[in-house]
């Protein structure tokens, strides 16, 4: 037992990234609790207001036989459940048969931000010890891992988990795309499920801090960062890639909604009151992400829309896709068609 415990840590602890610690953090509970459901659901913290996610859940049908649960946004939350990520304690509710369940609150930096459920035929005391002692150890390695992700100034993701992210977000589509075909694959699907991948540049950042000094510079850099969180959905994945350069991928959404939602933005910028600097604009380079690029790809592409709005008067939004459309730029492959919007 105390080897085979200690293995489980290691195993949790070899982790990383937070997708697999809740894989490991789920097998290891069903390896050492007698149980038939366990689940991990997370407070997606959209805009103030408690938006449960499950993000992984495994079901015992058998002795041999257990199901995954896809990630899944909880529209209906038990009461339960509720209760124990806004009072961060520990909730039990026992049926007559005995059947018992159990949410256990996961804190992030003393706020609750998840909670893992269980159910299972009255747990015994030794059992108890053991899940609180997993959901600790889940809860500080979580931290370490969402240190390890972040940029130290501005606390968004950071360069290094982009590659990882975004290879995650393809293989999605690449999933998502098979069932399609699967299943008459309609073209209004298939517009629906694109992901799309902004590149941001602070227009003429260096005045900035030639005016009033580095440190200023990284005022500004963090006012944008958070204004930025505040603008998009929590589940949009927000980089800062280089010194004012940041990365979005976005959900997936057709071109019109993305087209309307970037320049919102590019207008709340041009509002925004920056500290020392009354006005200051964004350029933004955009690019779909089809599910067979490469993340380098997307990257480039991204990027060369981006050089284009730098090089044709700073403050707007250019995609990649309407800039080969209307050649305004060299396509890669100037003899195919492209499949645009
Ligand atoms: P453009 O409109 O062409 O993007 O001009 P720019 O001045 O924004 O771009 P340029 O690439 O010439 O300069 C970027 C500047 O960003 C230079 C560098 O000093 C500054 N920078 C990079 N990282 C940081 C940082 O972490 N903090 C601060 N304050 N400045 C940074
Ligand atoms: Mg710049
Ligand atoms: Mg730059």
């Amino acid at each position: 037992m105390q080897e085979s415990l200690l293995n489980s840590v290691i195993k949790i602890t070899k982790n990383r990234d937070i997708d697999s610690l809740e894989y490991s953090l789920i097998s290891t509970i069903k390896e050492f609790v007698d149980c038939s459901e366990i689940a991990v659901y997370k407070d997606l913290d959209v805009q103030e207001e408690l938006t449960i996610e499950r993000s992984l859940s495994l079901q015992t049908l058998n002795d041999k036989e257990f199901i995954w649960g896809p990630r899944q946004i909880i529209d209906d939350p038990e009461p339960e459940l509720v209760s124990c990520l806004r009072s961060a304690c520990i909730i039990t509710v026992k049926s007559n048969d005995g059947v018992e369940k159990r949410w256990l609150p996961i804190s992030f930096q003393d706020k609750p931000i998840g909670a893992i459920s269980i159910v299972c035929n009255e747990l015994k005391s030794a059992d108890q010890v053991l899940l609180n002692a997993f959901c600790r150890i889940f809860e500080n390695y979580l931290f370490i891992l969402h240190e390890n992700e972040r940029d130290k100034l501005t606390g968004l993701l950071n360069r290094q988990t982009f590659d990882k992210k975004i290879k995650q977000l393809i293989e999605k589509q690449v999933l998502k795309q098979h069932k399609l075909t699967k299943v008459d694959c309609h073209r209004k699907l298939k517009q629906s499920s694109t992901s799309w991948l902004a590149m941001i540049d602070i227009d003429h950042f260096k005045s900035i801090n030639d005016k009033f000094g580095h440190v200023c510079g990284d005022e500004v850099l963090l006012v944008l960062a958070q204004r930025m969180r505040h603008f998009f959905r929590s589940t949009d994945l927000i980089f800062r890639f280089g010194g004012e350069e940041f990365v979005i991928v976005f959900e997936p959404t057709n071109f019109e909604s993305i087209n309307e939602k970037m320049s919102q933005f590019l207008e709340m910028i041009r509002a925004t009151h920056f500290p020392f600097v009354a006005k200051m604009t964004l350029s933004i380079g955009m690019s779909r992400i089809s599910p067979y690029d490469f993340p380098i790809t997307v990257l480039e592409n991204a990027d060369k829309a981006l050089y284009y709005a730098k090089e044709n008067g700073r403050d707007k939004l250019c995609f990649y896709e309407e800039l080969i459309a209307d050649n305004l730029i060299d396509s890669p492959d100037k003899g195919s068609d492209i499949d645009l919007f």
